[in-house]
């Protein structure tokens, strides 16, 4: 069983087929799904279109070299390039490109969006993943695919969806995520440990943010994470936020947030997720956005973190 987008998907390959370059972009911050997105699409319009030249761009993030390398885009010709933006639903959190800057431009993302952002735009936000949704382009089309690409598409399947474990795993990821396996043959205890080996002190950290965390009478927790938490156990703004998927399933959260300071871009990165309260909405209220139970904001001033806290309080005590 495999979604057929309303053959949006042949028309992408369409323009592909009609670009000699082209770039792809995902979001800043990227997860594994937004760089195994883009490192698996470049390497499979390559397979398929011998005559291209395509890049995949973005700042590389060291715990993810598994993925594959980036590239730089110095010589290209923007004005006469396809942009494929990957995993995001706007251009304002995609790392290093404009839009205007290119002869066309496709989105292919997951995220829910209400209007056209791109030439041609394939969204579906029914899908756990971007990686998902390539794949079943891959398999739509018979297109030639390598095990490095299946390997990367299933990683960002089984990232995204937390295992298996998020509200948006169908069917149709069960179905895409065995083709995978059957047809490349995966190595899935080399995808795991890539995904999830971490050292001892993460896992010091993620005790100390149970142990610290507060919880409302709402049933709304949240921790603010300063720096010295990081430098006491060694870990980075970006791992700490990477842990609030962790907190799931603990009987006395409905929705819970993390605040952690980012000395790079002097901002609150703010995580928040839920198992049913939406919480999108309100994230949108706040710089930030997301899925209706997995959302995210950037802000400048603490008093505006303390605000979104309590607007994410209150969504708790409505849902009582
Ligand atoms: P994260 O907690 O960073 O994993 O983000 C969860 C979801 O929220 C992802 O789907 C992001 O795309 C989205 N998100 C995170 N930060 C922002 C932001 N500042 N603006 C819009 N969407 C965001």
């Amino acid at each position: 069983m495999i979604i057929l987008f309303n053959n949006i998907d042949k028309q992408i390959i369409k323009k592909i087929k009609e670009y000699k370059d082209i770039v792809i972009a995902r979001h800043i911050g990227p997860d594994p799904d937004a760089i195994a997105s883009e490192v698996a699409l470049r390497d499979i319009i390559k397979l398929n279109f011998e005559d291209k030249n395509v890049y995949a761009i973005g700042l590389g993030v060291s715990k993810f070299r598994f993925l594959g390398t980036l590239d730089k885009i110095d010589d290209v010709k923007k004005d006469e390039a396809l942009l494929i933006i990957l995993d995001l639903p706007e251009f304002g959190r995609v790392d290093g490109a404009e839009k205007d800057e290119y002869a066309y431009t496709i989105k292919i993302d997951h995220h829910p969006c209400d209007h056209q952002v791109c030439d041609i735009d394939l969204v579906d936000d029914k899908s756990s993943s971007t990686c998902q949704i390539l794949a079943s382009i891959v398999f739509n089309n018979d297109l030639a695919m390598d095990v490095t690409s299946a390997e990367n598409l299933f990683t960002g399947i089984v990232s995204d969806s937390d295992r298996f474990l998020l509200s948006y795993t169908s069917p149709q990821t069960f179905n895409i995520a065995s083709r995978l396996l059957d047809d490349y043959n995966l190595d899935l205890t080399k995808i795991y440990n890539n995904l999830y080996a971490r050292p001892l002190s993460e896992r010091k950290f993620e005790s100390f943010i149970i142990n610290n965390i507060t919880i409302t009478e709402n049933g709304f927790g949240y921790i603010k994470l300063t720096n010295e938490d990081y430098k006491k156990y060694d870990v980075d703004a970006n791992t700490a936020s990477n842990m609030v998927n962790d907190l799931n399933h603990i009987n006395e959260l409905k929705c819970w947030a993390f605040s952690s300071w980012d000395e790079k871009s002097k901002q609150f990165r703010i995580n928040i997720r839920s198992r049913d309260i939406v919480i999108n909405d309100i994230a949108s209220q706040y710089n930030g956005g997301g899925h209706k139970f997995a959302s995210g904001a950037r802000l400048e001033k603490e008093e505006d973190v303390d605000k979104l806290f309590k607007a994410l309080d209150e969504r708790c005590k409505e849902s009582k």
